[in-house]
């Protein structure tokens, strides 16, 4: 993303906006500006304001006049004055970025919007953790810190290592080059996204050397990690992992039960 130093007149409404901190008003230009390194790409500031189209010199005139009889000309908070944020046209791999951090884009490997699939929420009919078997979705970032594909790859390749099998249908699978190693394309380790998922399954008596495992490398990424895992219950309700996670010492709650309504 971009603005466009001529329309800016360093209202700073987008500030806010960005759920990245990447905007910040340049004192010295006395503009906005983005700091591209930080900026994912995620087009709120472009999407969620609404676009104005004043003359940018009458506005910087008005404010510089009021500001002389100690008055402020605001735009409504939800303004951009002069329509001056302006989308890059993102070429490969800078768009990866997009398409892992803007919720309203299709990635182009599952098919549906935004970082993951649809995990174990259909696996009733999908069947794609079966019995006697664990999956785990590991999810990386969140808004304001966001994670460096060579951060995700670091958990990748530590897990590879561990003998696991990753989702094929996920994006980040997609942008592994070989699968048993959990190597990412070099072309994308430099860049950076409001947070992918990890999806993959193993025997559910391997939960625990897995769940250390991403215990051990979370602590050395620079962003934070969250850990889902989920199994098949018995017809009493009744799952494996609880009294596994309990043995390991992992806190845990139920956070979804599928019912299996869409059983055929
Ligand atoms: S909202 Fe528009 S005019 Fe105001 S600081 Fe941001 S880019 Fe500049
Ligand atoms: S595209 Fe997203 S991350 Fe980039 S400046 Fe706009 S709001 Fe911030």
């Amino acid at each position: 993303m971009q603005i466009d130093q001529q329309k800016c007149v360093a209202c700073g409404n987008c500030i806010p906006v960005c759920p990245m901190g990447a905007i910040a008003i340049d004192t010295g230009l006395n503009r906005a500006v983005v700091n591209t390194n930080e900026c994912v790409e995620c087009y709120a500031c472009f999407r969620g304001m609404s676009m104005e189209k004043l003359n940018p010199t009458l506005v910087r005139g008005i404010r510089r006049l009021l500001k002389i009889f100690r008055l402020r000309f605001d735009p409504e908070p939800d303004v951009c004055p002069t329509s001056a944020i302006i989308p890059d046209e993102l070429s490969w791999p800078r768009v990866v970025r997009r398409a892992f951090s803007d919720p309203i884009v299709t990635h182009e490997s599952t098919g549906v919007h935004g970082r993951g699939t649809e995990e174990v929420k259909t696996n009733d009919v999908t069947h794609r953790v079966g019995l006697g078997e664990a999956g785990y979705v590991i999810e990386f970032g969140r808004p304001t810190v966001g994670v460096w594909f060579r951060d995700i790859e670091k958990m990748t390749r530590a897990l590879a290592g561990i003998g696991i099998e990753f989702e094929p249908r996920n994006p980040v699978t997609h942008m592994m080059i070989d699968r048993k190693t959990g190597k990412l394309r070099d072309d994308i380790l430099n860049e950076k996204i409001l947070s992918a998922i990890v999806e993959f399954k193993t025997a559910v008596e391997n939960v625990p050397v897995v769940l250390r495992r991403v215990d051990e490398v979370s602590k050395t990424l620079d962003t934070v990690v969250s850990v889902g895992v989920s199994t098949r219950c018995d017809v009493e309700g009744n799952s494996a992992l609880d009294g596994i996670l309990a043995e390991e010492g992992f806190s845990y709650v139920r956070g979804k039960t599928n019912l299996g309504l869409g059983h055929a």
